[in-house]
């Protein structure tokens, strides 16, 4: 299957995606992930993406759109992958689906996870995220066994630097701005599927499982 992930920052799309792929057995590719990974290493797009990443703007268009459509040629996405911030914006969107159908392929769903605001600034200000294998934690809702270290690989826990309740601020108005707009783009061609993202881990991926039915399995 070919899934995008949407829904603001923190509103769980990482910790689904982790049990999504899993379950269909395809990549997780996420935007956000390969943009520190580039950053922790200082290669040219990581310099370049910084920057706005330190203030929670969007990095720009044709960056992105770049690296994601690039990631999306490689052998294991021919199967199907779980996209993962991104699109974030109806410019990356069409570029999605401009690649997408010059290679035959096309979206199968949109899963859109929804949260309030007031629940996003707790959820991001408590989330550890590990260095190495990427698994997201929560001091509160859903600790690791030592908040320092990864449970799953033994990775070193960080608190991100876009993490602070300025930073989320912004990320939040920015979401409304360039990326909600996906939710009609996507609702026009009948591709996206509302959960309700305000429950537990377990009853969020229960409900992503029920609406995809019918389209896997
Ligand atoms: P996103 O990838 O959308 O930014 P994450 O998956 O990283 O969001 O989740 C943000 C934070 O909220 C993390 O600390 C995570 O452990 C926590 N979290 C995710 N889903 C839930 C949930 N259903 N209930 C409570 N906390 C959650
Ligand atoms: P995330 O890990 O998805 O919360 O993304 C962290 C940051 O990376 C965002 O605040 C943006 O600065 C940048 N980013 C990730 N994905 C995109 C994207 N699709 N378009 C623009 N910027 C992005």
């Amino acid at each position: 299957m070919n899934l995008v992930l949407l829904g603001p920052p923190g509103s769980g799309k990482g910790t689904q995606a982790t049990f999504i792929a899993e379950e269909l057995e395809i990549p997780h590719i996420s935007t956000g992930d390969m943009l520190r990974e580039a950053v922790s290493k200082q290669t040219e797009l990581g310099i370049k993406a910084k920057s706005y990443m330190d203030k929670g703007e969007l990095v720009p268009d044709e960056v992105v759109i770049g690296i994601a459509i690039e990631r999306l040629k490689s052998a294991d996405c021919q199967k199907g992958f779980l996209l993962d911030g991104f699109p974030r914006t109806v410019r990356q969107a069409e570029a999605l689906d401009k690649a997408l159908s010059e290679s035959g392929h096309k979206l199968d769903a949109v899963l859109n996870i929804e949260v309030a605001d007031e629940e996003i600034i707790n959820r991001l200000t408590g989330r550890r995220s590990c260095v190495d294998c990427k698994r997201v934690y929560h001091l509160v809702f859903e600790p690791p066994q030592n908040p320092n270290f990864c449970d799953a690989c033994g990775g070193k826990l960080v608190h991100r630097s876009d993490d602070t309740i300025e930073t989320v601020t912004n990320r939040l108005k920015v979401y409304k701005e360039q990326t909600e707009p996906l939710i009609s783009y996507y609702k026009r061609q009948n591709l996206l599927k509302s959960v309700d993202g305000q429950q537990s881990i377990d009853a969020v991926f229960y409900d992503i499982l029920t609406v995809l039915k019918g389209d896997y399995a």
